[in-house]
């Protein structure tokens, strides 16, 4: 990995600058919160009281007191008061608290301190038992009660992490608290299992994201490459990869609470949180998350409150190790309607690119999913495909299936003349959406003329340049030939349209920026195209 992290272009955390924001914000958060959580944890304590006994409050009073004497007021004030006395059951005293973080927290700074106060309240062998409110995502189960482990307290049970994470957190004393956080093995992780490593296939057009992503999947949460962005346009592999990572996580570690939500899930998700006043309860359950992977963030634009939950559990889960990994159709730095903190964020870890396939790669691809269905694909087919789809390969996959199911259920032989009738009956679909017009009133739009100035026989440079650009793209998206393109630009002839074809290769070659408008409007008809 040493010799792939060194070729990798990537952003050293800017951790030291950016501490006193994330306290801060950690901080606010949690006051925001802890006062949440106390109405509700205030509200489930009468629910219970009448079978509770009575002297659970006084037991946890004396525990305060006690606490108190070895922490300081603010901190008392943060970390103490919000905790709610549930019940006592012989010498096990349970207490509620708002969320895993709050937990962990509570692990790594005042373990001695808690335990120390309960062996003196309830005796040597006093205990704590420990109950979070978790939303699982299903209204059943919505708080999770935690078990303390056999050993009634004793040293043996130092190897009981809490929810089994391994994030990196060193527990220096036995903790007084067991936490049975989300059963990993029962939450849905929304992975498609047929997107893993073994049939993503490895070319110089992702390269360094591959690496990342094993890496990743070795050590979630531990290497700098967190978090995780990687970008590219539309059917690079980005959600084949980032879910490749999450398969493989899971496979490994079973123990690790995987999910994998697209920016559309997330906020439905948080919208009904909102709606029905589980704000808590979405948080809770987003921080029981080990890695977790965001795909095409870039659809958050705009979206400000979400942006700011994202945030939210974006601080807290970095801060506590777990692994964030997310998807976006451009880098970091050109990413529109983002809250500026959050773009900082996501440029803490590794950014790395997908580009689109190359020949060599495409090839493999195809003999790749062609022999795991068990078909013979002869090399002049799979090298004409290779060729022709110059779309995405969301389009190649289309065309695949259908080579497949000609194949398989019509008992076809794949050769040359199925692949290109194939072909044609999808290349049309593909390009139906871009039409003459199509073009011609987004290429206008893009170098702001008007239709009329874009058809018509004024030979302006401002006019000329888009117009014999819109030639260009009706040649390379549509099937018309150039005879017929010349009459949908004023009734032009067909050598008009091969000089205004050539203009714009040569304009290419030498023009920098307008090779970039020429690149810019190409992906907005491709996205179209794949739309
Ligand atoms: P994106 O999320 O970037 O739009 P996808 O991950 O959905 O792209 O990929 C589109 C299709 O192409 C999927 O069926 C995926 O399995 C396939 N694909 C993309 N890259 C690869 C690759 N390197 N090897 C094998 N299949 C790939
Ligand atoms: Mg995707």
């Amino acid at each position: 990995m040493d010799s792939v992290s060194s070729c990798l272009v990537f952003k050293l955390k800017k951790r030291q600058e950016t501490q006193d924001e994330n306290l801060f914000f950690v901080l606010h958060f949690f006051y925001t919160f802890v006062s949440l959580s106390q109405k509700k944890a205030k509200k489930t304590l009468t629910s219970d009281t009448h079978s509770m006994e009575v002297e659970i409050p006084t037991v946890w009073t004396d525990c305060l007191e006690i606490i108190k004497q070895h922490v300081d007021e603010q901190n008392f004030n943060t970390w103490f008061k919000p905790i709610t006395p549930v019940r006592t059951e012989g010498d096990v005293l349970t207490i509620q608290v708002p969320s895993q973080f709050f937990y962990e927290w509570l692990e790594e700074n005042y373990v001695p301190v808690l335990k120390k106060a309960v062996r003196q309240v309830l005796g040597e062998n006093g205990r704590l038992e420990y109950s979070v409110v978790v939303d699982s995502g299903n209204q059943q189960n919505p708080s999770l009660t935690v078990n303390y482990p056999t050993g009634s307290g004793n040293k043996k049970n130092n190897n009981q992490q809490p929810n089994g994470n391994g994030n990196g957190h060193s527990h220096a004393e036995y903790s007084p608290f067991a936490y049975k956080a989300l059963d990993p093995r029962t939450v849905n992780s929304r992975l498609n299992p047929n997107y893993v490593f073994e049939n993503f296939v490895e070319g110089d057009c992702n390269r360094l994201a591959r690496s990342a992503g094993v890496a990743v999947a070795k050590k979630p949460g531990t290497t700098s490459f967190n978090p995780l962005m990687l970008y590219g346009g539309v059917g690079v592999g980005k959600t084949h990869l980032v879910q490749a990572v999450g398969n493989e996580i899971k496979k490994n570690m079973p123990d690790k609470v995987v999910l994998y939500v697209d920016q559309n899930d997330f906020t439905n998700q948080f919208l009904n949180a909102l709606q029905n006043l589980k704000m808590q309860e979405f948080q809770n359950f987003y921080l029981q998350v080990d890695l977790l992977i965001l795909d095409d963030v870039q659809f958050l634009a705009g979206r400000e409150k979400t942006q700011e939950i994202f945030f939210n559990i974006f601080n807290q889960l970095h801060q506590s190790g777990k692994q964030i990994i997310m998807t976006s159709d451009c880098p970091p730095r050109d990413l529109k309607g983002f809250q500026e903190r959050l773009l900082s964020r996501f440029k803490w870890g590794l950014t790395a690119d997908l580009q689109e396939p190359d020949f060599e790669t495409k090839l493999a691809i195809i003999n790749n999913k062609m022999q795991s269905d068990g078909i013979e694909i002869p090399t002049e087919v799979a090298e004409y495909l290779a060729y022709s789809v110059d779309t995405n390969l969301r389009d190649m996959e289309g065309v695949l299936n259908s080579l497949l199911f000609h194949a398989t259920l019509l008992k076809k032989n794949i050769d040359l003349d199925l692949a290109k009738e194939v072909l044609k009956n999808i290349i049309k679909e593909i390009q139906s959406d871009v039409s003459v017009d199509y073009i011609q009133k987004t290429v206008a739009d893009f170098f702001k003329v008007e239709m009329d100035q874009m058809k018509g026989k004024v030979k302006k440079r401002e006019f000329v340049i888009p117009r014999q650009t819109a030639m260009y793209f009706c040649k390379r998206y549509t099937q018309l030939t150039l005879a017929l393109i010349g009459e949908n630009f004023g009734g032009r002839d067909h050598s008009t349209v091969i000089h205004a074809l050539e203009s714009v290769e040569d304009m290419m070659k030498v023009d920098a920026n307008f090779k970039n408008s020429v690149d810019e409007l190409t992906k907005k008809f491709k996205s179209r195209m794949s739309a």
